[in-house]
């Protein structure tokens, strides 16, 4: 990838050290929220030399971002809506990303195909595609491409012939395990000094005189209380922002329109490469992916209103068949019915309120509100997307750094890699042929997840040469990931293990048949009790349940 790479002060890259947690002081600035907006802030900050304290009330990576597409996209669509400036915005962060996180983020080719009933015509695709290009500047990745039918077919067989009159493939890039993207947040913000507490729920926003002053806080694990004391606070609590605002006891107004959006996961579509397929909804005209992800195929989404508590959020059966019927009117080959899900999953996505009828119209532009009067200190984030969370971490801080007037240096993160973003992948793999013990097997699944980062987890395997061995058939995982994730990552649950530091949980199966061996390794290197890991155990089905394919799903069935 171009562009210059440099080393963040405290960087926690190759030279990477025992994690070891800030003390519990004073801090310049708390971040409420671990996902990706509240870990971005939080590294954005330390690295600026701010004492930092960011709490989370469950696991890093455990809401709207887990949720998402998983895209570090322009956002094509919202050109229809005028949104240049956020295009040209997510299109220089698409850069950044690539550039700082090549080992997670990598370019992904989409092909639009175009047939005569669609809403846009093969001319507005092409002519949008042209303005993206152009608002692209300096892109690392390939121009847009016209096709013919035929060439469309030929690339992707498919695809429904009937009615196609040609197709248009572009470049956006893809974040397969954003979970990761978020702890490597957070592992960087960690090494510039910041104290990084999950499972430790923001209760309360202390005040004094309408100016914030700190936070109560409850481990939820333990249950156990306390306090956090800082003048600054950022509210990144996604769909959870309004309620923050409530526990600040002030009459503040609600920012919040949410909406939801649903995704499944099937094992293949026959015809689909890896040039993911962005179709146009026969039933709506709403566009929506059929994305290659992570050796499976992740379809999506929906977008409808919803005021319910994301926590009990569930995909519903005209979701899914919404979801299934539109794929098969793209890809009649693939026949997917019910039974073809692996799993599903949903999310809200934390929209500013906004009266539109068309949930596709509101922005997806970021909004910052400094509660300057009520509660002054106190800043909340409303919206955004993944791909623009770096740029909207330097602009809050760079607004919150003189309001408060906190001594800060300026924003280094357009420049300095994430904590695995160090190295190539060919120096990587080099070096992890190096470890005896860690299987030929498992190392491009270490460098996908922990990229330079790898050989500190092939170390332990190197001192312990059991923990080489496989998790379980497929994913590559080892016994060494779960000592790491719990010793150096701010794991604490086997769900945190699995689902948001490993990866081994995002297969077709959902971890289950890792469970036995990650659970030996936790209680032999961990020292986790039979009845911890019964209790951890059940606690993982239960938290796997909620990706269930709803009963009452019928092929055929479009909403
Ligand atoms: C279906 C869908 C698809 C999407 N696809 C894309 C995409 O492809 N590309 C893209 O760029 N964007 C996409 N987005 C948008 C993007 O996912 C979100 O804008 C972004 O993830 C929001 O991140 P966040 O950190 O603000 O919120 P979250 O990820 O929800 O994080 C907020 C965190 O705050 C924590 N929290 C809440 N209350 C408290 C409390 N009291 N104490 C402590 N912690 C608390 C929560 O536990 C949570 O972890 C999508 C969104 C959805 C819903």
């Amino acid at each position: 990838m171009p562009g210059k790479r440099r080393k963040a002060p405290g960087s926690a890259g190759r030279g990477f050290q025992k994690l070891s947690m800030a003390p519990i002081t004073p801090f310049d600035l708390i971040v409420v929220g671990g996902g990706i907006n509240g870990a971005g802030i939080a590294r954005d900050a330390a690295l600026r030399g701010l004492r930092t304290c960011l709490l989370e009330q469950g696991d890093l990576c455990n809401s709207t971002t887990r949720w998402s597409s998983r895209l570090i996209h322009g956002g094509l669509r919202y050109l229809e809506f005028g949104e240049l400036g956020l295009v040209h915005e997510s299109l220089q962060e698409r850069e950044n990303l690539l550039r700082n996180a090549p080992h997670l983020v990598r370019p992904l080719p989409l092909m639009i195909p175009v047939y005569e009933d669609a809403r846009r015509g093969m001319n507005t695709v092409d002519f949008g595609l042209y303005v993206y290009d152009l608002l692209s500047i300096g892109r690392s990745v390939p121009g847009h491409r016209r096709l013919s039918r035929d060439e469309a077919l030929a690339e992707m067989p498919g695809l429904r012939a009937d009615g196609l009159t040609g197709a248009v493939v572009y470049y956006d890039a893809q974040v397969t395990y954003v979970e990761r993207l978020v702890v490597e947040n957070a592992l960087g913000a960690a090494a510039a000094g910041a104290r990084i507490e999950t499972h430790t729920a923001v209760d309360k926003v202390l005040l004094e005189r309408n100016r914030v002053t700190g936070v109560e806080v409850r481990n939820t694990l333990t249950g156990e209380r306390s306090t956090r004391h800082a003048n600054a606070i950022i509210n990144a609590a996604g769909p959870w922002v309004d309620r923050i605002l409530a526990a600040a006891g002030r009459p503040l107004p609600r920012f919040l329109g949410p909406t939801k959006g649903t995704h499944i996961v099937v094992r293949n579509i026959p015809g689909l490469t890896d040039t993911a397929c962005y179709a146009e909804a026969r039933s709506d005209g709403r566009p929506f992916f059929i994305l290659p992800w992570n050796g499976l195929v992740l379809i999506g989404t929906t977008d409808t209103r919803c005021d319910d508590e994301p926590t009990a959020l569930r995909a519903t059966a005209a979701e899914v068949d919404y979801l299934l019927a539109e794929t098969r009117n793209t890809f009649p080959v693939c026949g997917l019915t019910r039974d073809d899900v692996l799993y599903t999953y949903c999310g809200v996505r934390p929209l500013p309120r906004q009266g539109l009828r068309d949930t596709g119209a509101i922005t997806r532009r970021h909004l910052i509100r400094h509660h300057g009067r009520s509660a002054r200190g106190l800043t909340s984030i409303i919206g955004g997307k993944i791909t623009t969370y770096r740029h909207l971490a330097e602009e809050v801080l760079d607004q919150v750094v003189p309001r408060l007037r906190l001594r800060a240096r300026s924003c280094t993160t357009d420049r300095v890699p994430l904590p695995g973003g160090e190295a190539s992948r060919e120096e990587v793999l080099r070096e992890l042929a190096t470890f005896p013990a860690v299987p030929a097997t498992s190392h491009a699944h270490l460098h996908a997840v922990y990229g330079s980062r790898a050989p500190l987890v092939a170390a332990l395997a190197r001192e312990t040469p059991e923990l080489g061995q496989h998790l379980c058939p497929g994913s590559g995982a080892i016994g060494a990931e779960v000592v790491f994730a719990v010793r150096e990552e701010f794991a604490a649950t086997l769900g945190d293990v699995l689902l948001r530091r490993c990866m081994a949980g995002l297969g077709p199966d959902l971890g289950r048949a890792a469970l036995p061996a990650a659970l030996t390794v936790a209680a032999r290197h961990l020292g986790w009790s039979d009845a911890r890991c019964q209790a951890e155990e059940a606690a993982y089905l239960a938290e796997i349940a909620g990706l269930a394919v709803p009963a009452g799903a019928r092929p055929g069935n479009v909403v």
